[in-house]
């Protein structure tokens, strides 16, 4: 738990000082930066309680002993206020656990890193040149891994809301014809947390297009990003994970910085994992949009998996934007 922050303390110090002031105390020094007189203002007449004229007494210190009492007060009141919200978040995330029917409560995602990890070819990084990079698994040392949903032909506001309550993040990556009609849902995500990125406009095998189509395809989901949510994205992920070189310069044309891939799939009754039978910190996990039409079960069976799987293994989601 962190330490109470300095503005937390300011203003446990600013009520605590005003109590004091109140009690005789003293404020002598309190405003010591600031000045007391009125420009051509004599400074005894400006202190003076009598009145101009009338030499002020002087201040009474504020003795040590007193100092140090309201320093410990300040620090005991930072503590515990911080102490009481802390509770008061875990209990809520219990709560939901229960409410949706998790194993156990997950594990909060720790606070993104300050700056983004940078992006070498290595395990889990392809690079060509100075092409967007292609991302299997974020370099990180966190215990985290990422969800991304994919597509958007189901619209379920109960995946929405359960999300929402347990305080998990995701990506969404959606492609526009599927989108079409629908973009109120997407709205909300985005108000929620959730960074809706890019995923073409009509989800072709972009190894089959040419430079330029592929350039459609992408910026032209830029554009109805842009007017439908109000941001263009940052990151994309070609259908079907397939791309070739023409993708990457089309892509890195519209203005994306990454293409992240992924290392496991999710379904409402299993994981499918890429390599070993376990996730690895950074690992992106691969869903889709769908519902019992498509999968044995539906979208909120998948996310109960998918939270008590990171949860049983140490990991905790963490939303994939903050680190790409
Ligand atoms: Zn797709």
């Amino acid at each position: 738990m962190r330490s109470p922050s300095w503005r937390a303390l300011t203003r446990w110090g600013v009520a605590l000082g005003l109590c004091a002031c109140l009690a005789g105390s003293g404020c002598a020094d309190q405003d010591a930066d600031m000045p007391r007189t009125k420009p051509g203002q004599p400074v005894a007449a400006a202190n003076a309680p009598g009145g101009p004229g009338v030499p002020a007494a002087p201040a009474a210190p504020i003795p040590d002993a007193v100092r140090e009492q309201a320093a410990a007060q300040i620090r005991a009141a930072g503590l515990s206020a911080e102490r009481e919200v802390a509770a008061r978040i875990a209990a809520s995330r219990a709560a939901a656990a229960r409410k949706w029917g998790l194993a156990q409560t997950p594990i909060a995602a720790p606070a993104p890193p300050a700056t983004r990890p940078v992006l070498k070819s290595g395990p889990g990084v392809i690079r060509h040149g100075d092409l967007p990079p292609v991302v299997h698994r974020v370099p990180t040392q966190d215990r985290v891994v990422f969800l991304t949903v994919d597509d958007g032909a189901e619209k379920d506001p109960r995946f929405a809301r359960m999300a929402r309550e347990l305080g998990v993040p995701f990506s969404a990556f959606v492609s526009g014809y599927l989108a079409r009609g629908g973009w109120a849902y997407f709205r909300g995500l985005h108000e929620q947390g959730v960074v809706v990125n890019n995923h073409t406009v009509n989800h072709p095998d972009l190894r089959k297009l040419g430079y330029a189509r592929q350039q459609q395809e992408i910026c032209g989901e830029q554009e109805v990003a842009e007017r439908e949510i109000g941001v263009a994205s940052r990151l994309f992920r070609p259908p079907y994970g397939e791309f070739n070189q023409d993708t990457l310069r089309a892509a890195q044309s519209c203005g994306i910085v990454a293409l992240p891939i992924w290392n496991q799939e999710a379904f409402p009754d299993r994981i499918e994992y890429r390599y070993d039978h376990r996730l690895e910190p950074g690992d992106i996990i691969l869903t889709h949009f769908r519902g019992p039409g498509e999968w044995k079960g539906d979208i909120a069976q998948m996310l109960r998996r998918v939270v008590d799987t990171a949860t049983a293994q140490g990991f905790a989601l963490a939303r994939l934007d903050d680190y790409l």
